[in-house]
């Protein structure tokens, strides 16, 4: 029989294994206390996985930020949770289209003088919702 691998060991819970090697597995564990002790370290290394915010964002398949998103990220614009996540999702999943989206919007940025624009977006915005609020 071969030796039993982390990797194996990892299948195993996930019920990832072809049948034989399953059933291999499991009398390894049985017999083997060396598998065991591997085994509870797989199964830790897998628990704390399930929880890292990497596992979680694999998990939940959350896609990408919208490029409007990620501009109002380059501004400090956007609500706090949001902006950490796209923080997550450039530095830690470290997608790549983001990553050239988010540099595209910032060379933008530095040619427009966007700061004045964006004063001038917030100060209409905010007009708006008061005269809706006097409205009503
Ligand atoms: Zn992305």
């Amino acid at each position: 029989m071969p030796p039993i691998t982390r990797e194996m060991l990892r299948d195993y819970i996930h019920e990832a294994l072809p049948d034989d090697q399953q059933a291999s597995v499991e009398k390894a564990l049985r017999d083997q206390p060396a598998v065991q002790a591997l085994f509870n370290q797989v199964r830790q290394q897998e628990d704390r996985g399930e929880h890292s915010i990497g596992a979680i964002w694999r998990r939940e398949r959350l896609s990408c930020p919208t490029r409007e998103q990620l501009g109002g990220f380059l501004l400090q614009a956007i609500d706090p949770d949001l902006s950490d996540y796209i923080e997550f999702h450039l530095k830690t999943i470290g997608c790549p289209s983001c990553t050239a989206n988010l540099e595209d919007l910032a060379k933008k940025q530095v040619e427009t003088d966007e700061p004045k624009k964006r004063h001038k977006r917030i100060v209409q915005s905010s007009a708006g919702i008061l005269k809706n609020a006097a409205g009503t």
